[in-house]
């Protein structure tokens, strides 16, 4: 290897408890496993290693730019095959080695590839998603088109039931923005997802006996949010702007999620922003939190900005910036957050939700959020 590779950037995997790099014991590649995705423009190849405990692993090319190696520090390769063949569009074939304690994934990419092309990122353990450490490596199909078409079995979003609240598909209203808002979001494309809708009300709270749906409160937020971005000159594209499903009623998670994705993905967005309330089973939690996917450094830019803007003009409690591979942040071309925007199931929290002014509020600290990451970006 050492006479054709050329080291070029080193990642840390991840930063967990400073035990998770004791010299004791080699973590361990529990399964590996790859996928051709055409969602993405341009479609992809995504390996994909789920890891017994966090490492350190570095990425290098080749001059040629046609061998691409991955070495994850201190790994064995556990039982996993040793040689795959992979779409043979980006990848001649791919081989798992293992040498001196570390392992090796070598790929022959069947054209050459730039290294910042090619990404390579750490996935955190999730409890609820019961998925644990992973590695994660794009590799872009070159010279091909974004393919993905939805099922041709799906019922056709047309055939949702009508929208109960004329109230919510409301023609947009004019809001005063500053001059800096504008030279921010001028010409943007942003698509805006309230979650849920339609036949998935989401997570339901309860106030004085009164079920609250999710679905509600998220598209309360989004459409004054529209409003304000379109008022500041950009482009609102919005996944729904009444009580529907997007893909269909009682659809899979996946269309359904899909759909919103291609929404985004169609459009070309500059950015896109998921809303959600939260829920747990004990009604005191309450926080807001901002959950990304390291597609590149923009998408946690957006939820680091998205985040402290809500921290800085609301009163909800600070959960923080989290990585996570929720579906629409994966699926989605361009960088994008998930906002949870506090706990349904607090009985304080749900009353300030579902008042006149929160959503309103809450709307403006996501657009400041917004102005701040394309203002920072430009
Ligand atoms: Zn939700």
């Amino acid at each position: 290897m050492e006479k054709f590779y050329k080291l070029l950037f080193a990642l840390l995997i991840s930063l967990l408890l400073p035990s998770s790099f004791s010299m004791a014991e080699n973590a361990e590649i529990t399964s590996f496993r790859w996928t051709a995705r055409n969602d993405g423009d341009p479609p992809f190849v995504r390996i994909a290693m789920d890891l017994s405990k966090a490492i350190h692993a570095e990425a290098a090319i080749d001059n040629e730019g046609k061998n691409f190696e991955v070495i994850l520090k201190k790994t064995s390769m556990g039982k996993i095959a040793s040689q795959y063949d992979m779409d043979p569009r980006a990848i001649d074939f791919a081989t798992v080695s293992e040498r001196d304690g570390d392992t090796y994934l070598d790929v022959a990419l069947s054209k050459a590839q730039k290294i910042d092309d090619i990404r390579v990122f750490a996935l955190r353990p999730d409890a609820k998603l019961k998925k644990p450490h992973r590695l994660v490596i794009d590799i872009p199909v070159l010279g091909a088109k974004q393919t993905y078409k939805k099922p041709a079995a799906s019922p056709a979003p047309t055939t949702a039931k009508p929208s109960k609240s004329s109230q919510s598909s409301r023609s947009s209203q004019k809001y005063n923005v500053s001059k800096d808002a504008k030279s921010a979001l001028k010409g943007k494309i942003i698509c805006l997802d309230p979650g849920h809708g339609g036949t998935d009300v989401g997570a339901i709270g309860h106030i004085g006996g009164k079920d609250v749906y999710e679905k509600d409160i998220t598209l309360s937020i989004a459409l004054p949010l529209r409003d304000m971005l379109q008022s500041a000159g950009a482009k609102v594209v919005m996944t729904r702007s009444a009580d529907k499903d997007v893909y269909g009623p009682w659809a899979n998670a996946t269309p359904e999620l899909q759909a919103r994705c291609d929404v985004a993905n169609e459009a070309h967005a500059d950015a896109f922003v998921s809303i959600h309330i939260d829920s747990f089973a004990n009604g005191s939690i309450d926080g807001t939190t901002a959950y990304y996917t390291a597609k590149s450094s923009r998408d946690l830019l957006l939820a680091q900005m998205m985040h402290q803007a809500t921290q800085d003009s609301l009163a909800i409690p600070d959960r923080g910036v989290k990585s996570n591979d929720f579906y629409v942040n994966e699926h989605t071309a361009m960088p994008s957050v998930l906002m949870e925007m506090g706990f349904i199931t607090n009985s304080h929290r749900a009353k300030m939700l579902t008042s006149k002014w929160a959503p309103k509020s809450i709307a403006q600290s996501l657009f400041n959020g917004l102005v701040n990451y394309f203002a920072a970006i430009s």
